[in-house]
């Protein structure tokens, strides 16, 4: 029988398989609806998400709900939130290629199991992993690229948008086209 999300989750909680296990305080495994077409995938955890054991917790995470809100998405009901590694990089560091490398079977192994349609890269980490190694947020953010049958889109982190709040409108329109594709795919959420 397959594995389940519940599962893997405790497999995963286990996992020494790279450095980034010596210092986590808990592992951040992801969060939301297991039915859910719609994943969304940050860098790794921050100081809070480590603390609390949830992703995008503390003021990058309500603006990530406040702009999902907008277009009638919810993390308790109709998405999907991983991130690249489930575990703290120090200082809050950006996660080496060789610990993103050692976690992502277990981000592949989400996949599997939820199956999603469209999944949104938060950030450059995950757009680069995800979508293409040269992948520039500033100038392909909110376009939409086929991959394996899913489609991607690569937008910003919510931290980037904390620290340049310049850029939230243009974030905000790359949910607003998010929001239109789920309508053009007939997606029911
Ligand atoms: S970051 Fe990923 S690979 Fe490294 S210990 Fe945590 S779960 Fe395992």
């Amino acid at each position: 029988m397959a594995e389940t999300i519940e599962e893997l989750e405790i497999r995963c909680r286990s996992c020494t398989k790279c450095p980034l296990s010596e210092t986590r305080k808990n592992l951040v495994f992801g969060v939301g609806n297991k039915d859910a077409d719609i994943m969304f995938i940050g860098e790794g955890p921050g100081e809070q998400e480590d603390l609390q054991g949830y992703p995008f917790v503390g003021r990058s995470g309500q603006l990530l709900d406040k702009y999902l809100e907008i277009i009638d998405l919810d993390r308790k009901k109709n998405i999907y939130i991983a991130n690249m590694v489930k575990c703290r990089p120090p200082q809050n560091r950006d996660p080496k290629s060789e610990e993103t490398e050692m976690c992502i079977g277990w981000l592949r192994s989400q996949f599997k199991i939820i199956r999603p349609k469209i999944i949104v890269c938060l950030g450059r980490i995950a757009a680069q992993r995800l979508i293409s190694p040269d992948f520039r947020v500033t100038k392909q953010h909110g376009e939409f690229v086929e991959k394996n049958g899913v489609l991607m889109m690569g937008t910003f982190h919510p931290s980037a948008l904390l620290r340049n709040p310049s850029q939230k409108s243009i974030a905000l329109e790359d949910f607003q086209k998010l929001r239109t594709k789920i309508k053009e795919l007939g997606i029911r959420i």
